[in-house]
């Protein structure tokens, strides 16, 4: 007979709940869109996911609509059931899911362990709670672009987050954390505050520091130092911008650089600088 989840410690209840959340979200996506492409849908440290190919992008306006199905399949509480069958089986089982055909492939059984809830069979080795109704605390979260198998060779597929604790509460404590990380973004913070920024353009991940005065290093002399200010710009209030070594500039401009590298280097499109600038100590020098 089967374990009952509540002699599982936590971390298996959960992690239980948490897969079987994700075969209920592609039981939703695939009465939403008939010819849904499944790829796979593991547990995760405070949910799940489950990677689609979808005949249109979804919003996060999708995200309600389909927890909705959910909670109706949670509400009709039915058995998930365990099967085994033949591999030929599960290729014409799946015919339509060409992911599902090639991890079919992988398998180096000749049986394939399947998993049904109502209508709805997914390849899958477990294990699962006994019946949707006791996945409870969820919350679809986040829609995002994921390549099949992690390989960008591959096709690129509709991944839906969602959170899922064992009670409610736990479930609104996570919701509030990720609103204060929000908050509390350094990203968010820097822009608003003025004080730094990002800019995908010029380099992902690269900080671009304020001075807090117009002439002179100014805010954070050592950071700014050590990001060897390869580049700088003056804004019309007398703020500097000082951006790290290797970024971008994506601008071209005759002027030369303050530290008398020649307009040339300095100038040079959508390439990383290569020269090591030294600190002046001044960053007023415009490269507009
Ligand atoms: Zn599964």
């Amino acid at each position: 007979m089967a374990q009952k989840l509540e002699t599982m410690s936590k971390e298996e209840r959960l992690e239980r709940l948490r897969h079987s959340a994700a075969h209920i979200m592609a039981e939703a996506v695939l009465e939403m869109f008939p010819d849904a492409k499944l790829g796979i849908g593991p547990p995760i440290d405070t949910g799940f996911y489950y990677d689609f190919t979808l005949p249109r992008a979804l919003t996060t306006d999708d995200l309600p609509v389909i927890e909705e199905k959910m909670r109706r399949r949670v509400e009709s509480d039915v058995a998930f059931r365990h099967e085994e069958i033949a591999k030929d089986e599960a290729r014409k089982l799946f015919a339509e899911q060409p992911y599902k055909l090639e991890l079919i492939e992988d398998i180096p059984d000749e049986k394939v362990s399947l998993y049904r809830q109502g209508n709805f069979v997914d390849l899958c080795r477990g294990p699962h709670v006994e019946r949707t109704g006791q996945v409870q605390a969820f919350k679809l979260m986040s829609v995002a672009g994921a390549y099949w198998r992690g390989h960008e060779r591959n096709p690129m597929l509709q991944r839906i987050y969602g959170a899922l604790f064992e009670t409610e509460e736990e479930l609104q404590s996570h919701l509030q954390q990720i609103e204060e990380a929000f908050r509390r973004d350094h990203r968010r913070l820097g822009r608003e505050l003025d004080l730094f920024s990002f800019h995908e353009e010029y380099g992902p991940g690269l900080v671009y520091w304020r001075s807090t005065r117009s002439t002179g290093p100014g805010w954070s002399t050592g950071t700014l130092r050590a990001a060897a200010c390869a580049r700088s710009s003056r804004t019309s209030g007398g703020r500097s911008t000082i951006g790290p070594a290797t970024s971008w500039c994506t601008r071209r401009t005759s002027a030369a650089p303050p530290c008398g590298r020649p307009a040339a280097t300095w100038t040079s499109t959508r390439r990383a600088c290569t020269r090591p600038w030294t600190w002046t100590g001044r960053t007023t020098t415009s490269n507009r």
